[in-house]
């Protein structure tokens, strides 16, 4: 096939003479192990997977890796990688006017057909545009001709993709292995007709992309408001509906059932220079049913998916063959709750015995078995650090957010993990969560004091960190109607805390700028009037709003402003049961009703089991898509 319509020619002879002058440029190099280089004048269609962040922050995120590989797997496609520019490189393609370009071929943006974002957190949002940009494609989909790049978004954003759907052509929302193939079919059969000099309209191939389960093509469905209302505030949203008959009124994300059909990565890259993390990891389960009610990420992945102890097995010796890594990352929402998890990390600890291969396994479980399992993984290591994840201060605080862990069972980890040889332990918390009384706010700090009471019994150089973050509410989850703290309240609390661990030997308290927050909240929440802040604060230079040395809330603040939003009504006001919410018309799968309930429940701080073990109690996933947790066994032997 040919592609006469796509620049073809490599942008590395404009690029190299200004690697020179930037930060770490081996960033922009490619050249990795396991990298794909295929000859585009082969392909029926070409896709290129942006992260929009650093290449170190991006290069090892499993979904990028995943769609690599997928994609590439098919004979008549093409995939390739790119990442955001740093600020100074950045700089210099817009002076040398050199676009944005592919890690493998240093391809120009505008050659491959699909640019397919995985967006994480709202905080990428300028980087997404920023990309656009250094691409030369049009920041907004309406704008977008006929020999533009379809623009696709995937990632957590996709749940509430209102903010971001001005910029896409298509978002994506749930697990991308089997979404991507059916796309990709899609746009092959676009390109022939292009090729065979029977094109398909722009608007032709959206509709096209449409119909493909679990596709929201935002330009075919409109938000309306209400009136602005009398007393201040913004207009309601009334509703958010395709502009024609025959689409979704709800757009289903796409779930994988068996992940053992999908052993992937089989071939992870290897980076050439230093990452966020190096290692060969492999997600050993999808989903999570624990109902901790701040995290979106469990509830939009239900239900548990687990891959089987042999494939893990067999993936992670692939793995490490086709790497060269000596470490292997045992991947999900909370490994030790695998339920496989005991045998599977003495059988890998077994095999590795003896070679530099380290094994790693995040969890921040706070229990006994955790600590035993630490120490298994570390039984030839050093034993530093373990990180828990209590999240409250208090029981009652923890009650309202169901992270069911009673101070006391809390107290017994910590001295089993002293006692076995830890020497620091990390403990997250939140403040700023729905009903929090400055007692709960102190009961961090207490908590923290009793800890590292337990610590200098067993050592008197034992640490322990406190570390805090202020509470962003997400679509999705119960606590989506809840009201978020403003900077200052969280300042305030910040300093109750200070105050109550001043002068506490071996206790660190360590807390987020609570000012990145407010952005991540009007991100999370708005609606697609937000879409006009993002591009307005783009333009005021907002890059990399992740990085704290690069985040300015006086740059968003203008870009509210200048907008007319109201910041309050966006982020701190609590939303009643009536209101229609911007992500109303993603579904993910959960019963609205019981959101409801479970928020309900949480302001009574009644908590609620696990259900992978516990009767179900009824969330709507399991129905909805016709699935049931996927686990091995039972851990008392259940079958
Ligand atoms: S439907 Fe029932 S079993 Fe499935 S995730 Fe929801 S509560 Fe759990």
């Amino acid at each position: 096939m040919s592609t006469t319509e796509r620049p073809t020619r490599s942008v590395w002879p404009q690029l190299e003479p200004l690697l020179s002058q930037v930060q770490r440029p081996a960033r922009y190099v490619g050249g990795e192990d396991n990298a794909v280089v295929t000859d585009h004048a082969d392909a029926d269609s070409a896709w290129l997977l942006l992260y929009p962040d650093t290449y170190e922050v991006g290069q090892p995120n499993q979904g990028v890796q995943i769609l690599y590989e997928v994609l590439n797997e098919r004979e008549s496609t093409v995939a390739e990688r790119a990442f955001t520019p740093w600020h100074d490189l950045d700089a210099l393609l817009r002076a040398h006017g050199v676009p944005l370009f592919s890690l493998e071929q240093h391809l120009p943006a505008r050659a491959f057909d699909v640019l397919a974002f995985s967006v994480a957190t709202e905080l990428g949002a300028t980087n997404l545009l920023s990309c656009l940009d250094l691409a030369g494609v049009p920041l907004r989909a309406d704008q977008r001709d006929d020999d533009d790049p379809v623009v696709l978004i995937g990632g957590h954003v996709a749940f509430n993709p209102e903010p971001l759907a001005p910029f896409a052509d298509v978002v994506a929302p749930g697990d991308g292995e089997e979404f991507v193939l059916e796309v990709d079919r899609v746009i092959t059969r676009w390109r022939r007709a292009r090729e065979a000099g029977q094109p398909w309209p722009r608007a032709e191939l959206l509709a096209a992309l449409a119909r493909v389960e679990g596709a929201y093509v935002p330009g075919l469905y409109v938000p309306r408001y209400g009136p602005e209302p009398a007393t201040g505030g913004m207009a309601p949203l009334r509703e958010t509906a395709p502009i024609r008959n025959g689409l979704p009124t709800a757009i289903p994300k796409r779930t994988v059932s068996d992940l053992d059909d999908w052993p992937y990565p089989k071939h992870t890259l290897v980076p050439l220079t230093e990452t966020v993390h190096e290692r060969y990891s492999v997600e050993i389960f999808r989903g999570c049913t624990r109902g901790c009610r701040f995290c979106q990420a469990g509830m939009i992945t239900r239900p548990v998916r687990e891959r089987s102890k042999e494939t893990i097995t067999e993936m992670v010796e692939h793995g490490l063959a086709t790497t060269g890594f000596e470490e292997v990352g045992l991947l999900s929402l909370s490994s030790s709750d695998h339920s496989e998890i005991q045998e599977l990390a003495t059988d890998l600890v077994k095999r590795y015995e003896g070679t530099a291969t380290s094994l790693s396994l995040p969890s921040t479980r706070v229990d006994a078995f955790n600590v035993e399992l630490a120490d298994e993984l570390a039984r030839e290591g050093r034993r530093t650090g373990l990180t828990f994840a209590p999240e409250g201060g208090t029981d009652r605080m923890r009650a309202v957010i169901n992270k069911m862990v009673a101070e006391e069972d809390l107290l017994r980890t910590a001295e089993t993990a002293f006692a076995g040889g830890w020497r620091q332990l990390k403990l997250y918390f939140m403040i700023g969560l729905p009903t929090e009384t400055d007692e709960d706010v102190l009961g961090v700090a207490d908590l923290g004091r009793k800890v590292v009471e337990i610590g200098r019994r067993y050592g008197k150089k034992n640490r322990v960190t406190l570390s805090v973050g202020g509470f962003v509410p997400k679509p999705h989850t119960p606590f989506q109607w809840a009201a978020q703290d403003p900077p200052e309240e969280l300042r305030r609390k910040v300093g109750l805390l200070k105050q109550r661990v001043a002068g506490e030997r071996n206790l660190k308290l360590s807390y987020a700028d609570p000012e990145p927050g407010v952005v991540e909240g009007l991100l999370a929440r708005g609606d697609r009037r937000v879409a006009e802040v993002i591009q307005r604060a783009y333009e005021l230079g907002a890059r990399f709003d992740g990085w704290s040395e690069c985040f300015s809330l006086e740059r968003w603040q203008q870009a509210i402003d200048e907008v007319g939003l109201d910041r309050d009504w966006y982020v701190t006001r609590e939303r009643g049961r009536d209101e229609v919410l911007p992500w109303d018309h993603i579904d993910a799968g959960l019963d609205p009703h019981w959101l409801w309930e479970d928020w309900q429940d949480a302001q009574r701080g009644r908590a609620l089991e696990d259900c992978r073990w516990m009767p179900c109690y009824d969330c709507g996933v399991c129905i909805g898509l016709d699935l049931e947790h996927q686990t091995g066994h039972l851990p008392d032997g259940r079958a």
